[in-house]
Parts: C-alpha cells; structure tokens; sequence
C-alpha cells in the first residue's frame, strides 16, 4: 500500500495517501453506528501531511463517550461519510475504509467499543478487542 487513492460516492471529494496507514480498525460505537447506518465503521488511519484531499468536505462536531472531539467529514454534494479526525489523535485522519478505490487493501487490525456492539453486527473474532477509541 505505497499510495492510495479514494473518493466519495459522487465524485466530488476525491483523496491520495503517500504511505501506509498507521492502523487500521473497526469501531462499533454509537456515533458509528449513525454515521455508517450499520454496525461498525471500517476505517484507517494516516498522517495528515502524506494526504492530499480535492473537493469540498462538510464536518459535523460531536464528543466521543470518552470525551474526544470528533470531526465528522462527508462530501457536502452526496453526504458519503469519508473520514473523521479526533483530538485524542492529532496529526492523523481517520478514512473510512470503503471510499477506497480499491478497499479489498484494507486489513482491519482491531475492533473498538465492542461494548457497543449489536447483537446482529459480526466481526471477525480473530481481532484484538480494545474497549474504547
Ligand atoms: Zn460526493
Ligand atoms: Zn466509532
């Protein structure tokens, strides 16, 4: 994974990662759960400055139920959710694995807020559980 590229479900926002992620995860948390409409986000994590990112990105606010502020960036023509940035980790953004053009590179490392899980909502069981993000 030496460069990645990614975009939004219209078009619009379009993303080239210089480099590897950093982590990369799943996260079973409510906010998730609202932002993906499902059980889980798949997302990777990257530095800031190996990102390049074109087009207009909307972000809405929100406190993760550890106290971080989260930033929740989605293409503000189709509304695709396509990262989020934390201020428990600065420097980095978070991509939401499947705007890859390409998401069968994504390796999912973790699960986080497990305690959040839905009954109907599987991950593979093989993967470390950490309790909160
Ligand atoms: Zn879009
Ligand atoms: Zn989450």
């Amino acid at each position: 994974m030496d460069s990645l590229k990614g975009h939004c479900l219209c078009g619009s926002v379009q993303y080239e990662i210089k480099g590897k992620p950093q982590f990369s995860f799943l996260c079973q948390c409510r906010q998730c759960q609202r932002i993906t409409g499902s059980g889980h986000s798949a997302e990777f994590a990257v530095p800031d400055e190996i990102t390049s990112i074109t087009g207009e990105l909307k972000c809405y606010d929100m406190t993760s139920d550890n106290g971080n502020t989260i930033s929740s960036g989605f293409c503000s023509n189709c509304g695709n959710p396509v990262l989020k940035r934390s201020s428990g980790y600065p420097g980095l953004l978070f991509f939401h694995a499947a705007t890859l053009e390409n998401p069968a590179l994504f390796k999912p490392q973790k699960v986080f807020w497990a305690s959040s899980s839905q009954p109907w909502d599987f991950v593979d069981p093989e993967l470390e559980i950490k309790q909160n993000a």
